[in-house]
């Protein structure tokens, strides 16, 4: 162990007034703590319930997994695994996620067919939970105030095959002015001062200042208000950070529920490990030497009364007749049954509308809905996010290859195939599982993995 706290001596120091704070949040257990430093960042990787059950990815990981305690689909990779370079990530199979960010999703416990906003969801760990959660049914609005950042958001939920998603780009407030009591779940992973990043990251513990704490809390609880105002009476607010610091986890909570009486804090079951927060009862802390992953502070709140969601204008359309024929014909030819999607078109692009889908005239978005493809002239060309909504079975054609077969690399780097076959456009898929669109003609199977998500080519 080195002076610096626990860590290797390469690595950046821990900040020394970071020790002490912490020190004096954790008394006796300090020391566990400073050791935890000593040990590798743990890294997890949550099944796509959206794709496949757990008991089913087992059968076909090539990774050895351990279950997290607290996440059914969750399980703990041995370190240096490349998980994420491995064609069942791109077909969507897993998430790649701390453990401890996955017991934020399991507290608040979206249920199918409800409306649930993520107010912060990039990069979309917890989103994409949401998602699984919901099993394709009620709304998730995905929100991310950074454009770039909603852009990473957008191609993982693609990928995790959410086909009930809207994807935002606002602040807050201009959410809340607009969807009052709209949802019946929202999530605030609110952006803080990272403490919880210190294993992973060098960069988390050089940008660490003390005065970031009080700022960070002050930023939290605006946006916890405005948090507030979307969540229906009867509905769930949970709040979530990935840092230790009182004044950004029990110190926000604790303010908000002195100036929101309707508001009350859900006192959850434990799981082995957890602890309750440290002022005030209120929340859930898991702790780097309790539990394997890198910490978090959960807290769970209902809005008292019980009101069904608030209504918002609808979106109409009138769609052009071209366009509704051109998905028509497209669906006709290349699929085997009928989407129930209701089209909503932006310029050239095509889109399903999911059910409860408020006008998003004036707001900024990513998505309004899943992407189905783009009307070029009277043709359609199917979008990956189409592919990766679909199953193998609902294609005319697929390609369907072993993970380890040579073609799935050439697929994922951008190359032709050659695949002999009845022509038009086909599913190239990997044990089973889609990875996006091939377009045959002839012996050649033309590439239609997206650029931005190729594979680099060593
Ligand atoms: N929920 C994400 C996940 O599980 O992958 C992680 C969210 S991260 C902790 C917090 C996010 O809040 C960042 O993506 C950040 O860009 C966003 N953010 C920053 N400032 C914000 C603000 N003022 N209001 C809302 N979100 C903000």
């Amino acid at each position: 162990m080195s002076e610096s706290g626990g860590d290797a001596t390469d690595r950046v120091p821990l900040p020394p007034e970071f020790l002490r704070q912490m020190a004096e949040l954790l008394g006796d257990e300090f020391s566990a703590f400073l050791a935890s430093y000593a040990q590798p960042a743990v890294s997890g990787l949550r099944v796509n319930t959206l794709k496949l059950s757990p008991v089913t990815f087992r059968g076909l990981s090539p990774f050895p997994l351990s279950p997290v305690p607290w996440c059914a689909a969750g399980f703990i990779l041995p370190p240096e695994q490349e998980a994420g370079r491995h064609p069942f990530h791109a077909a969507g199979l897993y998430y790649l996620q701390d453990p401890s960010a996955m017991a934020v999703a399991e507290l608040l416990a979206a249920q199918p067919g409800e409306r649930v906003l993520d107010l912060c969801a990039a990069p979309g760990g917890k989103a994409t939970h949401l998602a699984a959660q919901l099993q394709g049914e009620g709304l998730l609005v995905a929100n991310e105030v950074i454009p770039a950042r909603a852009h990473v958001l957008t191609e993982n939920l693609e990928r995790c095959g959410a086909t009930n998603a809207i994807i935002t780009v606002e602040p807050p407030e201009r959410l809340a002015a607009r969807w009052p009591g709209y949802f019946d779940r929202v999530l605030v992973d609110a952006p803080c001062s990272g403490e919880g990043m210190f294993r992973k990251s060098d960069t988390a513990r050089q940008e660490w200042q003390p005065e970031q704490v009080a700022g960070c809390a002050l930023r939290q609880s605006r946006i916890l208000e405005d948090a507030a105002a979307l969540v229906r009476p009867g509905g769930m607010l949970a709040y979530a950070t990935c840092t230790f610091a009182l004044e950004e986890n029990e110190g926000v909570i604790l303010d908000f529920l002195a100036r929101h009486p309707e508001f009350a804090s859900v006192h959850s079951p434990l799981q082995p490990g957890f602890r309750r927060g440290i002022l005030g009862d209120v929340g859930i802390r898991l702790w780097p030497h309790l539990v394997p992953g890198e910490g978090h502070y959960i807290a769970l709140l209902r809005r008292q009364g019980d009101t069904p969601p608030a209504s918002a204008p609808a979106r109409r359309q009138q769609m052009a007749r071209e366009a509704v024929r051109a998905f028509a014909a497209f669906c006709a030819e290349n699929l085997r049954r009928v989407l129930p999607v209701q089209l909503y078109a932006v310029g050239a692009a095509l889109y399903h509308l999911p059910p409860d889908t408020p006008d998003l005239a004036g707001l900024r978005y990513m998505r309004p809905g899943w992407e189905l493809g783009t009307v070029r002239k009277d043709r359609f060309e199917p979008a990956h996010a189409l592919a990766l909504g679909l199953s193998a079975a609902d294609a005319q054609r697929t390609l369907d290859l072993a993970p380890d077969d040579e073609q799935v690399r050439r697929y994922l780097q951008g190359e032709v195939l050659d695949a002999p076959g009845e022509a038009g456009w086909l599913l190239v898929t990997v044990a089973g599982y889609p990875l996006g669109w091939g377009k045959r003609v002839g012996r050649q199977v033309k590439n239609h993995y997206p650029r931005a998500l190729r594979w680099p080519v060593k």
